[in-house]
Order: C-alpha cells, then structure tokens, then sequence
C-alpha cells in the first residue's frame, strides 16, 4: 500500500524528477481508433498511452492533452515526480482544478503535489454535444443513468445518450489489443447493450491502459487515490461528442471520507468544456436500489461483485462476498427478492450467509448494513437479527483491531514502499 509511505519532499532527485506528456494524433489500429500520446519518464523509461474505441464509436473521440495529462498525474504522484510538462496548451480551469484535487490528497494521504508546466489554452472547444456518463452495471451507475432518464427530456443536451464502459487495464500498447477489445469486456458490455438501447442510450466500450501505467493496487491506489482522475481522463477524450460527463457517487453525503472518487474532486477535473460531475450523492445505496425498481431490466442485470475475475459465472454475481450479500440484503429491504433476478439466480441471503462475512471495517459499510437493519421488513426479523449480530460482532473487534492492526500495517507499508520504490529504480515502471 504506497499511498501513505509519505516520499519526503526534500529528496533531490524527486525534487529534480519531471515526466514529459506528448500528445499524439486520433491513430486507428485495425478495429479499434484511439486518442494517443506518450509519457517520458526521468528514468528513460517510456509509456505508450491511449483510450480506444471500436472503429464504428471512433467520431466520438478527439485529441485531447488533457485526457493524458490526468492519464498521467496519478503514476507520476505515486513515483514522486515534481513535475509533468505537456507539449500541448492545457486549459486553464483544470490547471486551476488539479491545485484543488492534490491539496486534498495532500490533506488525506500525504501525497506531494505534482507541478503542472504547461501553456494555458486560449480556447475551448465550442457547438452542441451530448452528456456521457461511465456504467460499470453497479447499483450507483445503473441509479444515476435511470435517474437522469427519468428527468431530462429526450433532446435535452443533459440527458445521456452515451454510456461508457471502461476496461483499464488495457495492455502496454495498442498493437496488443489485435484491433478488439478484451473477451471480458466484449461479453459483459453485450449484456448491457440491449438495456441501454432500449432506453435510447448507446453503450460505448472503451479500453485504456492509464491505470496499468502504475500497477495500481485495487484496494489503495486505485479506490482511494486514481479512479476519479482516471475516469475523468477519460471523459476528456470524448471533446468531440460530450460537454458533460456524470461519475455515479460512490456515497451519500452523510458519509463521505477521502475517496479516489469524491464530490470535493471530480468536478475540479472539468475543462471549461468538459463538465465533470459526482452525480447523485445525495441518495443513499438503499434510495438507489428503491429507484431502480421501477427499471426492472436494469435491475436484472446489476453487477456488484468484488470477485468478478473469479467467480465461476461471470453473468451471476458471486453471492457470497460481502458486497454481494449487501446487495441482496438491500434488495429484500427494499421488496425485491434478489434470488428472482438474472444476476442473482439461485443465490441467497439468509443469517447464515450474513454471519459468513467476515468484518465490515469502515464506518461507510457499518452506515450501509445499519441502513438495512432500519429497512427490512418486519417478518423478515432473522434476518435484521443477522445484521445486528454483524454489527455489534464488527463494533467489538474494531478497537482491538486499531490497537493491533494500525502499528503491523504500518510497518507492511514501509516496507511494501521500499520494494516498490526500489523496483521502480532499477527496472522502470513497466515491472512495477
Ligand atoms: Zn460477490
């Protein structure tokens, strides 16, 4: 976990250390057309950067500085550079807006700003384009998309007409897609195409490499740190179609900690334009499900899971993490019974599965449960005394938890930092 190993500033060759962005020209490679560009780093080490679509969505995408500068930002925050230099003008309200996201960065995880040296742009992008938002086929997107449908008129510049469906972890180069996308993301967007055609909505699958330029970490890096700026890097790259991207909202306002996806951030990675928004966080994950009711073919195709790369289904959702079993739980709070849903087929939420969970470990996951417990029906009774025992179970081992856990992680950072670090000196960020 690097996020907090906190590089000391004073360091000269992170003082002296800078990464330099190049902005290539819109490049088709067989079936697939892609913004392109490249990142030097101090090491001599060289990163090929793109955001690829199919060649039939390729209007859609247009040359965009910004999209690798923020492509860029967080591998060049988590290697301790001092500055990026980008080739091309940046516009100046997200020159302004990257100061704010890495003062909070600073605030949360103790991260050193990164300087950005470039021209501030004279001019922004002009004429009428859509509204775009990122779907991954979880509660929070699913509720935002169905939420604006149900508010903005057809027509409307607001409403969305196009959903992106994003693979990060695209290989190093392009050439190595063989012109299409990956099989996982060829199967789970096929899923939603239908769902959201219906709706007048057409989905988009994109493919980048943004996040394997630093091997992010899923539970550290990536969830705290990067998923905001990489998904708004995205966003940037669709100039030519979108002035306004929604980010779904991780959580509700009344629960909000440092996040990589965060109200205080996302919108500060807009152009003047591009609109980034945080979307929706003044619903709960429970007034989320409650909305998508009344979308049932949404609802059927919910994608939840934290274990989506091993499950032996990959149209069913797992069923038994713990993500999993919130869902499920939520549902039958909210008068659905997740087992009569595609996604959830045969799977069950009962005590015994609850009381398989292992512990819940933030106090946005014990608000969550704890909604649930206020929500589920009377007659379901075992089942809020499931989630009170997993409650009362989670407050228990908490402060053992903090005494013990706080000093032996800190320690595994130290050291997980130093490899990591030492690795990256001696071989480049491609091993890392
Ligand atoms: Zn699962």
């Amino acid at each position: 976990m690097r996020l907090a190993r906190g590089r000391p500033t004073s360091d000269a060759a992170a003082v002296s250390s800078r990464a330099r962005v190049v902005t290539g020209p819109v490049v088709a490679d067989r079936g697939l057309v892609a913004v392109s560009g490249s990142v030097s780093w101090d090491d001599a080490a060289k990163d090929e950067l793109y955001v690829a679509v199919e060649a039939r969505h390729g209007r859609l995408l247009g040359a965009s500085p910004e999209s690798l500068l923020l492509g860029v930002l967080p591998a060049a925050s988590s290697r301790g550079t001092a500055a990026i230099q980008v080739d091309k003008p940046v516009d100046p309200l997200l020159l302004d807006g990257l100061e704010v996201i890495q003062e909070y960065h600073r605030i949360w995880y103790g991260l050193p700003p990164v300087a950005v040296e470039a021209t501030p742009a004279r001019a922004a992008v002009a004429g009428p384009r859509g509204t775009g938002l990122f779907m991954s086929g979880g509660v929070d997107s699913m509720a935002s998309l169905w939420r604006n449908l149900r508010r903005y008129p057809v027509g409307h510049p607001g409403r969305v007409t196009y959903a992106l469906f994003v693979d990060f972890v695209g290989p190093a180069h392009l050439a190595d897609l063989d012109g299409q996308h990956r099989r996982a993301t060829t199967q789970r967007a096929g899923w939603l195409t239908g769902a959201m055609a219906e709706m007048g909505v057409t989905l988009v699958p994109v493919v980048t490499n943004f996040r394997v330029l630093d091997g992010y970490e899923f539970g550290t890096d990536w969830t705290r740190h990067s998923h905001g700026t990489l998904l708004a890097a995205v966003a940037h790259a669709f100039g030519p179609a979108l002035s306004r991207v929604l980010i779904a909202s991780s959580y509700w306002a009344g629960r909000l900690e440092p996040w990589g996806s965060h109200p205080l951030t996302d919108p500060r990675a807009s152009t003047s334009s591009m609109t980034i928004t945080h979307d929706n966080e003044q619903a709960r994950r429970l007034d989320k499900l409650r909305q998508l009711v009344d979308w049932p073919a949404g609802l059927a195709l919910l994608d939840v899971c934290s274990f989506w790369r091993e499950r032996e289904r990959p149209d069913v959702n797992c069923g038994r993490c713990e993500k999993c079993q919130r869902t499920m739980a939520s549902l039958v709070a909210v008068g659905v019974e997740p087992s009569g849903l595609a996604s959830f087929a045969g799977l069950d939420v009962s005590p015994g599965t609850i009381a398989a969970i292992n512990r819940l470990g933030s106090n946005g996951l014990r608000g969550a449960w704890g909604d649930i417990q206020d929500q589920l029906p009377a007659e379901r009774h075992a089942l809020r005394r499931a989630v009170a025992l997993l409650l009362a179970r989670d407050r228990v081992a908490t402060p053992l938890q903090r005494r013990l856990g706080r000093r032996a992680l800190a320690v595994a950072k130290y050291v997980r930092g130093r490899t990591v670090a030492q690795r990256a000196g001696r071989r480049g960020v491609q091993d890392r």
